[in-house]
């Protein structure tokens, strides 16, 4: 049985709501399902929640979805108690867009640091009040002023979009590849990289998560904290707001 899934997040990042049906129900009560705008925890961007609406209305929550095996399989986890869907039913899907829409933006904002600091990352949590990003670095540099450039980029209101390369033409551009330890999503046949600015004139990064289509959509954000982790590592977190709205709390 083929259980290849329409992933639609990754075609429109904007989708919060779509139809679909049930392809698998796994023992542990995992759903799978023919299509999902849902998206699956990946490259330090958390999986959606939501919920699913039956034809008879009733709502099954949804607190996490998750790659099963391969990229390729897509599973919902509903939370506990949930009466038991039937192979075939026909569903009503929601994301939690609001939270999902946080995550785009601090997802973008992560990006945006990456051109701030061009050091290779070494790791990148992706969250809905605060990300951190780790770069290979051994110097010390101000957070006010990364901050600043950060808030240029947003301002500046540039174009983010995708553009989908084979794994052939990633393989021969390996300079494209900014992080370390974090591999480019291969193995599909094809990468999606993220550009930034027209013509990629800000950055271009393989990633497979969800982003907003301008800057400005990030909003305000700032360094909250530059930690020194090891000598040859430096852990940013990246907080909503500006750094004088949180000291005002
Ligand atoms: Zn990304």
């Amino acid at each position: 049985m083929s259980r290849t899934v329409t992933a639609l997040f990754r075609e429109d990042f904007y989708l919060s709501t779509c139809e679909a049906s049930v392809t698998a129900i796994l023992e542990d009560g995992g759903i799978e399902l023919d299509q999902t705008c849902f998206y699956a925890t990946s490259g330090g961007q958390p999986g959606d929640t939501g919920f699913f609406e039956r034809e008879d209305g009733s709502r099954i929550p949804i607190v996490d979805t998750r790659h099963g095996a391969t990229k390729d399989v897509i599973v919902h986890v509903p939370a506990d108690g949930q009466a038991p869907l039937k192979f075939g039913e026909k569903l009503v899907l929601h994301i939690d867009w609001p939270r999902r829409y946080r995550l785009m933006r601090m997802h973008t904002a992560c990006h945006l640091l990456s051109v701030v600091c061009p050091y290779p990352v070494t790791g990148a949590a992706v969250g809905e009040e605060e990300s951190r990003v780790d770069f290979d670095m051994s110097h010390t540099i101000d957070k006010d002023e990364v901050t600043a450039a950060l808030m240029e980029l947003v301002e500046a209101n540039h174009p983010v979009y995708v553009q989908w390369i084979t794994d052939e033409e990633l393989a021969a551009n390996p300079g494209i590849v900014k992080s370390k330890n974090v591999r480019p999503p291969v193995g599909m046949g094809r990468v999606s990289l993220v550009c930034i600015g027209e013509d990629s004139s800000v950055d271009s990064q393989p990633c497979g998560g969800t982003h907003v289509s301008e800057t400005q959509e990030v909003g305000a954000i700032h360094i909250a904290k530059i930690e020194k982790k090891g000598k040859e590592n430096r852990r940013f977190r990246i907080r909503f707001g500006t750094a004088e709205d949180r000291a005002a709390l």
